[in-house]
């Protein structure tokens, strides 16, 4: 039995919009695992919901880092993969 895989597929790359809200793998240094999303570009900009921090990832990177969808900005359904 292996491990049971809960993941995005790593050629796909999410489909994000402004205010989307992640989870990531791992936590910010404040404790925070939830990020907004406050810039789409060749670079996404995510807000921590915790302490507000911002930082810029790749798509690439990001699609790594994601664990899951916690909410959508624009109230469109969930992505499911
Ligand atoms: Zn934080």
């Amino acid at each position: 039995m292996g491990e049971v895989a809960v993941c995005y597929n790593p050629f796909m790359l999410p489909d994000l919009q402004m205010n989307d809200v992640v989870r990531l793998r791992k936590p910010h240094p404040c404790g925070g695992y939830e990020w907004k999303i406050v810039r789409l570009g060749a670079d996404i900009g995510l807000e921590c919901l915790t302490c507000g921090h911002r930082v810029l990832l790749t798509r690439r990177e990001l699609n790594k880092r994601i664990k899951k969808f916690i909410a959508t900005g624009d109230g469109r359904p969930l992505p499911t993969r």
